[in-house]
């Protein structure tokens, strides 16, 4: 099919887009099925102590492993899903899993202290999202505190008023709210100051040059300063190695996760490496 393709006349640069048209029609309509047919999994990444090395919480991240064509990120397969109106029931089923395996491993004694779930903005738009969470919650028992809802700041920002009304019911129920991807958004600093949060997350990108790239050194300074004076836990995401530790503890952000620590693992690899200790 391809030769004849080049036969008829499309240039190199028509075929890899109509090949990458095809494959994006078949993740649409595969993705529909790609929960009843178990492959969706969610992997955990810890978040620790940025100057003990403790384990405070995790982040769960959610994958997709297609029959065919493999691992595909969730940069492709979470759009994607909000766009044919599937992020409803993917969002749901991460929640419940997230939720359940928190369940799970306190039943088989490992005590994670807090599980982080993305949620993307069209889940904090659906008006049943605040009864689905407490019904989980509900259903597992957990102690509301230790599930912490990550919102990305770019998207919360562009409906702040509706956001808000959301976000105080969800602080209602006594869940942790962060703000994720901090600094690379819409930053309102006005409506920053009026969303319930708890915890700042730095986006990966600033803590990525951090010692090598001055601008990016104040950045990450002017954002802890700000989380610490609105009196916000701050996290950094995306940290590599000992010198942005270093940078990080020295300006006051004492909470971090990367792949210094630790790549986003599955569950039996996440219990099996931090339950003896839960030290690094
Ligand atoms: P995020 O929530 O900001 O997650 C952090 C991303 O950075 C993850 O990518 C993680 O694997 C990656 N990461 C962690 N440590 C490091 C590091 O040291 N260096 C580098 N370069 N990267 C690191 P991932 O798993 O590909 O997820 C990408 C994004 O997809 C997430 O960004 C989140 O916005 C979205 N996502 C993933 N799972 C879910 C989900 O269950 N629901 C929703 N709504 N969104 C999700
Ligand atoms: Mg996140
Ligand atoms: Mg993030
Ligand atoms: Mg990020």
């Amino acid at each position: 099919q391809r030769k004849n393709a080049g036969r008829n006349g499309f240039s190199f640069f028509e075929k890899t887009m109509s090949e990458g048209a095809m494959e994006r029609l078949r993740l649409v309509h595969d993705l529909r099925f790609a929960i009843q047919r178990g492959e969706l999994a969610l992997q955990y990444q810890p978040q620790l102590g940025l100057d003990d090395g403790r384990l405070y919480g995790a982040e769960a991240l959610c994958r997709w492993m297609h029959p065919q064509l493999g691992q595909i990120p969730p940069k492709v397969f979470i759009p994607l899903a909000e766009e044919i109106g599937f992020m409803d029931a993917l969002g749901f089923w991460v929640l419940e899993q997230g939720c359940r395996q928190l369940d799970a491993w306190d039943r088989a004694g490992f005590r994670l202290p807090r599980l982080a779930i993305n949620l993307s903005v069209r889940e904090l738009q659906r008006p049943g999202l605040v009864a689905r969470v407490e019904s989980i919650l509900e259903a597992t028992g957990l102690e509301p505190a230790r599930l912490e809802l990550e919102l990305a700041e770019s998207r919360i920002m562009l409906r702040a008023e509706e956001s808000i009304e959301v976000l105080r019911a969800l602080r209602g129920l006594g869940v942790t709210l962060a703000i994720d991807d901090f600094g690379i958004g819409y930053s309102s600093l006005a409506y920053l100051r009026r969303l319930p949060l708890n915890r700042l997350k730095i986006d990966g990108s600033f803590v990525d040059r951090l010692t090598q790239d001055p601008n990016d050194d104040a950045i990450t300074r002017a954002i802890i300063a700000m989380a610490l004076n609105l009196g916000l836990d701050v996290l950094a995401e995306g940290v590599e190695t000992a010198a942005q530790v270093d940078f990080l503890l020295a300006e006051g952000c004492r909470h971090g996760q990367g792949y210094l620590y630790s790549r986003p693992v599955d569950a039996e690899a996440f219990a099996s490496d931090w339950s003896a200790g839960s030290h690094r």
